[in-house]
Parts: C-alpha cells; structure tokens; sequence
C-alpha cells in the first residue's frame, strides 16, 4: 500500500481525531488545519483542531478557521489520533509537543527539512503547500466540498505559493487551485483579504524596515526590534510579508529579516532568488523550511547576537556556494 493510502485508511479507520498546525501559523498551515478537520468532520467523525499560537485576525474571516482552538480549550481531549499539518519538527507545535508521544501520530508535511518524527509520515517535497495535499486526501476519502471549504482550501496554495509566483508554483498546483476554484473557490477573495488589509501603522513598520535595511553584495538583511513594534504599536503579524519585499531588490540573492516580538525572542527569515538553499542555514540554526525559504527563532538573547551569527553563517554559505544549486 502507498503511503499516501496508508494515511486514508488511518484517517477513515479513526473516529477521535486532533488536527495540530505550527506556532507562528501562516496562510498553508491555517488551510491546512481547517481544511483537514472540516473534511473529517464531514464525514462524520469527531474532529478537533488546534493551534498553540494566536491566529492573525484576517485569517479568522476564511470558513472552518473559527473551529480552531487554542492550547488551553484542548486540556481534556483524549484523542485516539493525532495529525500535524505543515511541521517539519515535533517542536513547531509548541506546547502539544508532549501531547505527541503518547499518541498514533500522522505528520503530512511538504517540507525537505521534515524530521519524519510520526508513526506515520507523508513528506511531499514536490508539493507547493501542504493545503493541496489535503486537498488530495479530502478528495480520495470523498469529502464535500462546497465554495465555503474550497475557498478556506484555495487559502493555503495561494499564500504558500506567494499567490502563485515563488519557485515553488508549477503545474501541480496550478491545477488543484483550478479544480477549487471549479468548486467555488473565490481567488480574488482570498487575495484581497490577505494582500489588501495593510493597517497605516504596518506602512510605518514597514518604512522601519526599509529605513534599517543593510546590502552587502548579493545579501540584504534588515531588522526590528521589540521597540520598533511598540512605538508603532504594532505586533509580529504586522510584518508578515515584508522579508520577500527584500527579496524583491534587483541583483539580490538573499534576504534575511530579523524580528524581536516580545524582548528577546527573535526570528529569523531567510529568503533566496536562485542559488542559495537557506534551508541548510536554518536547520543549522535549529529551524528549518525550504530551499528558498526558511526559518528560525531564538528565547533569551540579543538581537545584535543573533544578526552577526546568523550573517556570519549565511556568508560563509554564499562563499563558493553559487556553483552549488540547491
Ligand atoms: P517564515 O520566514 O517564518 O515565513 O518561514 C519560512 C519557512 O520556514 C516556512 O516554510 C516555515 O514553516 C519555515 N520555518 C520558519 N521558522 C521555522 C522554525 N523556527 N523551525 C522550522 N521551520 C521554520
Ligand atoms: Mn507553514
Ligand atoms: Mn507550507
């Protein structure tokens, strides 16, 4: 049997489920979780999903995203079975992580950097967002979809796929986009709700950004402290986005946006065009992600500390490392 069959019969064999997605949750991981949970409850099993971190307000306005719970709602939920959507580390569930080894555990995941740490493991490096393959098993168990599920669907390959223009968007995903879209699936929606809610204060964050920006030959790198998101009175998710904006600097190879929220936690982006794999930067650092981009997050120290190790690491990398596609 298939792997990506093995998964379905565990999925349908099952009736007490938890669906888990990533701290700091982005547009592929809250379809993914939505999606999922809203495609099992659909066939009638008792589903519950969660993530361990706030979920930025626009999210909210996408179908089956209001069933998501937090970490504290979930204290007496005893699942039989437990899928991870979109986490390439057991960590990256945040406090559920316990929770992880006392239970069967599904990981369906797309990234290279995915640590296999399930009973069961279904890693599709080839795919451009996690959400497409739920699609896919939504599709082969026989769940209903409507505009509704489509749309909240659609979400997770647009925003993974940076709206269908990263690296990563090929046929693939061209295709099940059309086939939601088929369904009902509204692009424009999912478009002007995320790329058309910036507030006048993220315009500001923004202009920090740029105005503490740095270019160093084919690397540019920029940061905000936790000072610069309070006197705006800004938060994390405010800047979410802004590192491919760096990206988008012509004669760029890579991109690095340093971010402290609260004091003294700090995370790192890394964003490539064509040659760097930041992913082997990030997992040396503890995180991980894809080739072109990546992550990760530090507790307890200096922004200043985090930027000269993470560059002094990232130029090492960029020496000699052109003729090393990856
Ligand atoms: P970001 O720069 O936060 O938008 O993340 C880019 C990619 O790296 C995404 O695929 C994330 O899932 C992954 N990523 C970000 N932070 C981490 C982390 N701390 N650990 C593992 N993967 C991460
Ligand atoms: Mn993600
Ligand atoms: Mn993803």
């Amino acid at each position: 049997m298939t792997k990506f069959l093995s998964v379905i019969s565990q999925l349908i064999s099952e009736d007490n489920i938890l669906v888990l997605g990533h701290v700091m949750p982005d547009g592929d991981d809250i379809s993914s979780v939505a999606s999922l949970a809203e495609g099992l409850r659909r066939l009638g099993k008792k589903v519950r999903a969660a993530i361990d971190d706030q979920i930025p307000w626009y999210y909210k306005l996408f179908f089956a995203v209001d069933s998501i719970e937090s970490f504290e709602q979930l204290q007496d939920f005893h699942p039989d079975l437990i899928v991870v959507v979109d986490c390439s580390s057991p960590d990256r569930v945040g406090r559920f992580q316990n929770l992880l080894k006392n239970s069967k555990t599904i990981v369906i995941d797309h990234h290279e950097t995915n640590l296999m740490f399930g009973d069961l493991n279904f890693v599709d490096v080839t795919s451009a967002s996690t959400a497409q393959i739920v699609y896919n098993m939504n599709k082969a168990m026989g769940v209903v979809y409507d505009p509704e599920l489509a749309t909240t669907n659609y979400l997770g390959l647009a925003t993974d796929t940076g709206f269908f223009k990263y690296s990563n968007t090929d046929a693939n995903v061209l295709k099940i986009a059309a086939e939601l879209v088929e369904l009902g699936a509204k692009p424009y929606f999912v478009a002007s709700v995320i790329l058309e809610n910036k507030t006048p204060q993220q315009f500001k964050l923004l202009a920090k950004m740029i105005e503490h920006m740095k270019i160093e030959g084919e690397l540019v790198y920029s940061w905000l402290s936790y000072e610069d998101y309070l006197s705006l009175g800004c938060n994390e998710d405010d800047s979410s986005g802004f590192v491919s904006e760096l990206r988008s600097m012509k004669d760029i190879e890579v991109a690095i946006l340093f971010t402290e929220f609260p004091k003294g936690e700090i995370h790192v982006s890394f964003r490539s065009k064509q040659w760097l794999n930041v992913s082997k930067i990030a997992s040396a650092l503890g995180g991980g992600g894809h080739a072109r981009a990546a992550g990760c997050s530090y507790k307890n120290v200096e922004l200043e500390k985090v930027i000269d190790e993470v560059l002094s690491l990232t130029r090492e990398a960029m020496v000699g490392g052109r003729h090393e596609v990856g």
